[in-house]
């Protein structure tokens, strides 16, 4: 299995530090919105950063990626449509990114919603899906429109159940009230509710979740479902005709929920 590990930064954000397969004193960071936890986590272990990959342009994600360079001179790849800090290899929907020093291939999938040109990376049984798909969750509509947003969900749904699920923000806990909110007698919701809070009573992360759980809990891969249908035209006080018509109703509900 891939060896993927959490780096905490910010108040939420998860920069995710993959070890090469072959060479595993090298490595590869997902999304470094800050380069202090990164070259901390660096000098740690004697390792190596060999690449940067960003699925998007926001700060948070991007944001450490010239201090990385700097002291590094790791390789960046990026989003072909979005602009990124530095000069890097431009990824598009179709592409595969191979990391030859480090053993890594990864698929780019294009996932338009939270930013327009918003990619994620897909290999080794590991999905990195920086703000488009949350555990119980997806990111707010930016730059998309609520159709592009559920074509990118959609398209991540139908990657294998097994696939682990590396996500840009620790938000499961706030994600799951939403969620039970829409199915109040969703059981793998509750015993979701349940593990997560243990999980951060202990300050552990909540992810990698898979594509198997999101598909039993996460509301936002679930709009096609006559239950969540019905929650949210009770919510919207109007019938909801089509899948794009309810996710869009979710996802604004999910704007205002507390
Ligand atoms: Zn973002």
């Amino acid at each position: 299995m891939l060896d993927v590990r959490p780096i905490a930064a910010f108040h939420d954000n998860y920069i995710w530090m993959i070890r090469g397969t072959g060479e595993p004193r090298s490595v590869a960071v997902v999304d470094p919105g800050d380069a202090g936890p990164v070259l901390a986590a660096l000098a740690a272990e004697g390792l190596r950063l060999e690449a940067i990959l960003a699925t998007h342009h926001h700060a948070d994600h991007v944001g450490g990626i010239a201090g990385l360079v700097a002291a590094t001179g790791a390789q960046v790849f990026g989003p072909a449509r979005e602009r990124m800090p530095v000069a890097f290899e431009p990824l598009a929907g179709g592409a595969r990114v191979s990391l030859a020093s480090l053993g890594l291939d990864f698929d780019v999938l294009d996932v338009p919603g939270h930013t327009a040109g918003h990619i994620a990376l897909v290999g080794h049984g590991a999905l990195f899906c920086g703000d488009t798909l949350f555990s119980a969750g997806c990111g707010r509509l930016f730059e998309g429109t609520a159709a592009q947003m559920l074509a990118s969900l959609e398209t991540l749904g139908g990657l294998p159940e097994e696939t682990r699920v590396f996500c840009g923000h620790e938000y499961t806990e706030a994600n799951l009230r939403f969620a039970l909110a829409v199915e109040p007698g969703n059981s793998a919701i509750m015993d979701y509710v349940k593990r997560a809070a243990a999980l951060r009573a202990e300050g552990r992360p909540t992810l990698p979740s898979t594509i198997g759980l999101e598909k039993r809990v996460n509301p936002f891969l679930r709009s096609s479902r006559e239950n969540v249908k019905s929650s949210a035209e009770r919510r919207a006080g109007r019938m909801l005709p089509t899948a794009v018509d309810v996710f869009a109703a979710i996802r604004s509900w999910k704007d205002t929920f507390r």
